[in-house]
């Protein structure tokens, strides 16, 4: 590991913005995973040729560097598995123009997502990709991460939302990609390439982001199925009925059951619930929308359905999915809640017969697991609720982990819907990328020859995450 030099660092960017004390750089060597190494300092940079300056530094010296926004990340994206610097991005968070007769806003990329739709809210405008995460979520880490939440269905993901974008490459270089335009046919759509890309291509400085109208009225509706199959046959139906939800969610079982026991929320404990929303400008638009989504479910044996317009009402509706993730852990109090296989991409009339298929995996591997997400996206998120004590419980959950995989990638799905592949899940991503990971490293040489942008993550990824994951909740239960 070639070491830094402190000094430069202050030299580039103001002592105030670096960090190398220990307590900050333990914080900074994790992030919403379970992974975690040491970085070797943290810097703030201000502006794009404090950026610049810093990759031609640590490109002459072969140093990582990693980008990094609020580290909400879930696979463990920002954590410094060589070492290096932490690229803090937070420090740029300006939002520096709000278009709205071109449709357009363009921002620093530490500005947090519910800033933005705050600062767009004025204009009657908001960008739409905003994850659960909104509150924390940096504009640059989603655009890397490729976020997206649960009105993707509608308004898509943050790839959806890019127009253009600055980016500082490794070797210091600040190119321009994309245009500000909502068509472009001119070569290779390189801002898109960012898109997902996780930091190991180059540092995202400003993003052009396309926004939208704020819908006046939005309708939630909820519907219940003693059958993931009838919930499975209405999903399909829905969205090859031309109906167009600005949100469809499945919530399985056991998550319903751990929602009500965390939150006392008195959900039916059935085997599946669809919750629907479907949003515009007026009633007109909107009621034929809730009117065919109620036949569509009524005709597929659904019950108990409920809609309403009001905002209270809503609330009350979601609050299932809402307090969903963090109920997970009080299903079984003996067993924890571990993020082994949390999110993929199904084609979405495949989304109630992958979650059948991640309960038979985990009952014939005698554990418990969840499937929930945004399924009018073919989004799926799971979690193995497992005794982190029992070694062959680990054993169990990396074969079922392998198997889901394996079923996902067979039906035509992908290793990640929107959490990103990081360190987690690159096991899952070379197994389906194996036609073209050569190609990704030359790519990534193209961009960064000397392999200093955020190394180990992606196609670099370790192939075993299970004992990784093992070994953090052996240390985190012994200290
Ligand atoms: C409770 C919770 C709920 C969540 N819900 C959702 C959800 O609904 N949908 C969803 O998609 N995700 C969700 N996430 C995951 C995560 O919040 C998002 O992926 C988010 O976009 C990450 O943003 P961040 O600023 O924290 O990025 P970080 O975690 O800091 O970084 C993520 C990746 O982006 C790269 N990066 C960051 N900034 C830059 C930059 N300027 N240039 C180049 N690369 C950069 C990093 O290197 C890293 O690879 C959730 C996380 C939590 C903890």
């Amino acid at each position: 590991m070639n070491s830094v030099n402190i000094a430069k660092l202050k030299e580039i960017v103001g002592a105030e913005n670096v960090r190398d004390n220990k307590a900050d750089l333990y914080v900074y060597g994790s992030d919403a995973s379970v992974h975690e190494a040491m970085p070797q300092a943290i810097v703030r940079p201000q502006n794009t040729e404090q950026v610049q300056e810093l990759m031609r530094y640590a490109n002459s010296e072969k140093i990582p560097v990693i980008p990094r926004g609020s580290g909400s990340g879930m696979c463990g994206q920002v954590v410094p598995v060589m070492g290096g610097i932490i690229l803090d991005m937070k420090g740029m968070n300006r939002i520096l123009e709000i278009n709205t007769p071109d449709g357009y806003c363009r921002v620093q990329p530490g500005v947090v997502d519910n800033d933005l739709n705050a600062a767009l809210k004025p204009h009657g405008v908001f960008y739409p990709p905003t994850p659960a995460s909104g509150v924390v979520a940096t504009i640059g880490g989603e655009i890397a991460n490729n976020a997206s939440g649960t009105r993707a269905v509608k308004y898509g993901a943050a790839r959806d939302a890019v127009l253009a974008m600055k980016v500082v490459l490794a070797n210091g270089d600040c190119v321009s990609l994309g245009s500000n335009t909502r068509v472009a046919s001119s070569g290779y759509p390189l801002e898109r390439l960012m898109v997902g890309s996780e930091g190991t291509l180059g540092v995202i400085v400003e993003a052009t982001l396309r926004f939208v109208p704020i819908p006046k009225l939005r309708c939630l509706g909820i519907a219940k199925f003693n059958t993931l199959a009838e919930a499975g046959d209405a999903i399909s139906e829905i969205m090859g009925s031309g109906c167009q939800p600005s949100m469809l969610e499945l919530i399985d079982k056991i998550a319903i059951v751990a929602a009500n026991k965390a939150e006392k929320l008195g959900l039916p404990e059935v085997e599946a619930i669809l919750l629907f929303e479907a949003d515009g400008m007026a009633k007109e638009t909107i009621d034929p929308e809730i009117e065919k989504f109620q036949a569509i479910c009524e005709k597929h044996n659904g019950f108990g359905l409920e809609f309403s317009y009001d905002e209270k009402e809503r609330a009350r509706i979601f609050a299932g999915r809402a307090k969903l993730f963090p109920s997970l852990s009080k299903y079984d109090e003996r067993l924890a809640s571990t993020s082994l296989a949390d999110d993929m991409a199904v084609p979405f009339s495949k989304m109630a017969e992958t979650a059948k298929k991640i309960h038979e995996v985990a009952q014939r591997h005698g554990l418990v697991m969840t499937a929930y997400g945004h399924c009018g996206a073919g989004c799926m998120h799971t979690k193995i609720l497992m005794d982190t004590d029992k070694d062959f419980q680990w054993e169990a959950a990396r074969q079922a982990v392998a198997e889901i995989y394996d079923y996902v990638r067979s039906v035509g799905g992908t290793t990640s819907a929107e959490h990103g592949i990081g360190l987690s899940k690159a096991a899952a991503f070379k197994a389906e990328k194996a036609t073209t990971l050569e190609l990704m490293r030359g790519i990534k040489k193209v961009f960064d020859p000397n392999n200093i942008l955020n190394p180990g993550k992606l196609m670099d990824g370790p192939d075993d995450w299970v004992e990784a994951t093992r070994l953090r909740y052996q240390v985190s239960k012994a200290g």
